[in-house]
């Protein structure tokens, strides 16, 4: 097997444009702003760039990971000695294709693809405009907030095998449920996504995403790195108020915290590192599941 020097030397002859960065450090891709280098990261502009990427892994028998905007994920102290494959601000694109939809690429922000929808005076994904991460990232995920959620406005998602071939994939198979999807059981990347939105006066989309802003803005703790909400929503209550009770508002390992705007939240107050934030959100569940009897599990993705 080739060394990530050959690797990334294979691919330049093969892919010349395609942007590559070795020993890059995922503290940059990462909304924790934690994680050491990965070996090798590669930032694919097209389909057909990442389809080329693919074949070569394939037949060089190497396994990429896939980041999205990385805000939902907690990358390791020590690096990854693997290919990343970054997709926000690299697979971007937008266009509406039919009155009422659009096509959004994988690396496109959420925000942005809200914000594309109001300017053709649809609604529907409000709801998604402060989630920081991709489009890819959120279909992946099955993103959601206020009431709103990626599989009420999907109608199919393209996908790309590990031996780079795309197909659309309908919203039935991509079997949507709470903060999931099949893409979660699939060794496939999301490339692109289509949304059925509905025909809303661009200043009304743009009031109802300026309140959830607001909202946002007035209880989450958006000033410090973090992923966003660290524990799913448990059965029979929720999170950031199982922690609340408990005690643990401002509970600190290391650099990392639970927030003490929002108790959901953990946040990185500066200098923590991956086994800081491991070792937190390990003590919270263990402790609320000692007080209350819930065993809360992560929702950040520990790489
Ligand atoms: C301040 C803040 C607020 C947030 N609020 C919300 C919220 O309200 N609701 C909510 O649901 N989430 C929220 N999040 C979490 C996060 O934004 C979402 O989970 C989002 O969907 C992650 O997208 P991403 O592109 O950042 O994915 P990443 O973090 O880059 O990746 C997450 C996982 O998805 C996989 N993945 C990413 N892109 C692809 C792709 N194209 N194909 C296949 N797999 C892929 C990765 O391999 C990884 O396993 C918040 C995060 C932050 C920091």
């Amino acid at each position: 097997m080739l060394n990530f020097t050959e690797f990334s030397n294979l691919i330049s002859d093969n892919i010349p444009n395609l942007k590559l960065e070795r020993d890059f450090p995922l503290a940059k891709l990462t909304s924790f702003r934690i994680g050491g280098p990965a070996a090798l990261a590669a930032f694919p502009k097209t389909e057909e760039e990442l389809s080329r990427l693919l074949k070569l892994c394939a037949e060089q028998g190497v396994e990429p990971v896939i980041l999205g905007a990385g805000t939902n994920v907690l990358a390791p102290d020590a690096g990854l000695d693997k290919l990343v494959i970054v997709l926000k601000d690299a697979l971007e694109g937008m266009e509406q294709v039919c009155d009422t939809c659009i096509r959004v690429m994988a690396g496109v922000t959420m925000s942005r693809a809200a914000v594309f929808a109001a300017g053709l005076n649809l609604g529907g994904l409000e709801f998604a405009h402060g989630i920081p991460g991709t489009i890819g990232g959120g279909v992946y995920m099955n993103a959601g907030a206020y009431g709103g959620e990626i599989k009420d406005v999907c109608t199919r998602v393209r996908i790309m095998e590990p031996d780079g071939t795309a197909r659309w994939i309908s919203r039935e198979e991509a079997a949507f449920s709470y903060r999931h999807s099949c893409l979660e059981d699939n060794p496939w990347i999301v490339v692109a996504a289509e949304f059925e939105l509905t025909p809303r006066p661009e200043a009304e989309v743009w009031a109802k995403m300026k309140e959830l802003i607001g909202k946002r803005r007035a209880s989450q703790p958006l000033d410090l790195p973090s992923a966003g909400s660290a524990f799913k929503r448990p059965v029979g209550g929720y999170a950031a108020a199982l922690i609340d009770q408990t005690g643990l508002k401002g509970f600190r390992i290391g650099g990392a915290a639970v927030s003490e705007k929002h108790a959901g939240f953990v946040v990185n107050l500066g200098g923590a590192t991956a086994a800081d934030v491991q070792e937190l959100l390990q003590q919270v569940s263990d402790k609320v599941f000692d007080r209350t009897g819930i065993r809360l599990e992560p929702e950040v993705r520990i790489w």
